[in-house]
């Protein structure tokens, strides 16, 4: 665990208290740091449905920040692959040998089981927590936020940790970011794993930690456990609904409805599917808005930063959303620990930018491909996708599995999985951070030394930088 404190203790003000809010809360206030917390709701709402925690999230709460799961999550086994009406078409193990490799767990967790344990690790640090304090504006240049109160709160750093909706990425950007309902809605559920207990059928489903997962036409359906086992979490996954639709919905997760509101025709589906939507009493939608990749996450003045959906809203109940947020704030709390003067702020926004940036553009294209991909509408492409998950099926015995099978099984997933902020924090930190903490000008150094280098020939001028 890191238990680095900085020379210098900042006033840092955090803009939401959701999952983002509180991580970054959390790793602040752990590195010395004064923070505090504004959350627009009274602080009671906690999410019913579940997260899925791969083994970069993972590693991060429990080796990074030491939190036992042990009671509340479910360890995944292995994603079980269905057509709509219930023929297996693949099993994917997660084998033991593959997750001691990546020293982590993937687990499901309530996302309200998430949301007590941040909150009880920031409370634990000292973070001032302020609810029914709705942020209505930011002013970069003056470092400072606004209430709807009309109270004002200074601060050495401002986080936007206000969610998909963010109004802290507005005043990062310089203007309203704006984006389209792009025809994706989820649908969350949870149901009492007491109520699956009669039915033959779904008992099966209470056993173990499989990730189930249902592909029909444009529709992608999976669940888990979720609450050390107390609950069946799912997602249904919608693709190409149509905008009239999707007006009444938006991207918060604040609003509920039977099932039958959404007038979905199940009875095509697998017949656990058909129980499990009947047993549904809440079902939260929320639509994906697509917005543009940001080119950056800070303010122009640097002493303004966003983080997890405010500043790359990934498609709603995917795998990675809380997973990058988490990585969010390991990475911003690993950097301001090792803060000596405050003239070091903007160097270590830049920092966190040059760390992040590749990565949270690279998760949010990843899970809207996948997205697309796993609810893809009858056609070409989700034969061959089908033909894929199929062919993985043979695949599955690990003992034997060939470097180039287990690419194409887990080339993609890798790349996210074996992700760890800490370590990466850290090498940055081997690498630049003597150069940081020598020079405390802006304009004397750049985040890391570069070299520019003209290459003109008869092409444009383009310009390399070591
Ligand atoms: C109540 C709730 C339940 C959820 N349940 C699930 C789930 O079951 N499954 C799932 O996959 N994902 C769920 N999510 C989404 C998930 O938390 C996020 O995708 C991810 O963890 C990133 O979280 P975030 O903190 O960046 O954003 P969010 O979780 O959206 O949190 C943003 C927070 O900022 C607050 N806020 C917004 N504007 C202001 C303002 N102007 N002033 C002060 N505060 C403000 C909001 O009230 C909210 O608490 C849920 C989100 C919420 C808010």
């Amino acid at each position: 665990m890191n238990s680095a404190k900085a020379e210098v203790s900042l006033r840092i003000v955090i803009v939401g208290g959701g999952i983002a809010g509180l991580a970054t809360a959390f790793t602040l206030a752990r590195g010395g740091h004064s923070v505090t917390v504004l959350e627009r709701t009274d602080g009671s709402a906690r999410g019913e449905g579940g997260l899925r925690s791969p083994p970069n999230m993972t590693r991060i709460l429990s080796r990074s920040w030491g939190l036992d799961l042990a009671k509340v999550a479910v360890n995944c086994s292995q994603f079980v692959f269905n057509s709509a009406d219930g023929e297996l078409m693949g099993l994917v193990q997660l084998h033991e040998d593959f997750l001691v490799d990546l020293m982590a767990n993937f687990v499901f967790l309530k996302h309200g089981d998430l949301h007590t344990m941040l909150l009880d690790l920031a409370k634990r640090e000292g973070v001032e927590f302020r609810y029914n304090a709705a942020v209505q504006s930011v002013d970069c240049d003056a470092v400072s936020v606004t209430l709807e109160s009309g109270e004002r709160l200074d601060a050495d750093l401002v986080v936007g940790a206000d969610g998909p909706a963010s109004l802290v990425r507005d005043a990062v950007v310089g203007e309203k970011v704006t984006g389209y309902k792009d025809g994706h809605l989820s649908l969350t559920l949870a149901i009492p794993t007491q109520l699956m207990e009669d039915d033959e059928e779904l008992r099966s489903l209470t056993k173990d930690g499989n990730w189930w997962v249902w592909l029909g036409p444009s529709t992608l359906i999976h669940g888990s456990l979720i609450n050390g086992t107390k609950e069946f979490s799912m997602v249904i996954a919608l693709q190409g609904v149509p905008q009239e639709t999707l007006e009444q919905y938006d991207e918060s997760w604040e609003k509920s409805y039977p099932i039958e509101h959404f007038g979905i025709d199940f009875t095509t589906f697998d017949s656990r599917v058909q129980k499990l939507v009947k047993l549904a009493r809440n079902v939260t939608p929320t639509v994906h808005i697509r917005r543009p990749i940001l080119e950056s996450s800070a303010c122009e003045q640097a002493r303004i930063v966003i983080v997890g959906d405010a500043a790359h809203p990934l498609v709603p109940a995917g795998q990675h959303n809380a997973g990058i947020t988490i990585e969010d704030a390991e990475t911003l709390g690993a950097l301001f620990s090792r803060i000596q003067h405050r003239d070091q702020i903007s160097r270590l926004l830049a920092a966190y930018e040059e760390i992040r940036q590749p990565r949270c553009n690279y998760a949010q294209d990843w899970e809207l491909r996948k997205r697309i991909m796993m609810s893809a509408p009858t056609g070409p492409e989700q034969k061959a996708r089908d033909a894929g998950i199929r062919r993985m099926m043979l695949y599955n015995d690990w003992t034997h599995i060939d470097e180039t099978r287990f690419r194409e099984m887990w080339g993609d997933e890798m790349e996210m999985f074996s992700y760890f902020s800490t370590e990466v924090v850290a090498d940055w930190w081997t690498k630049w951070g003597s150069l940081l903490a020598r020079n405390t000008d802006k304009e004397e150094m750049p985040t890391r030394p570069s070299l520019e280098v003209s290459v003109s020939s008869s092409g444009p001028r383009s310009t390399c930088v070591y």
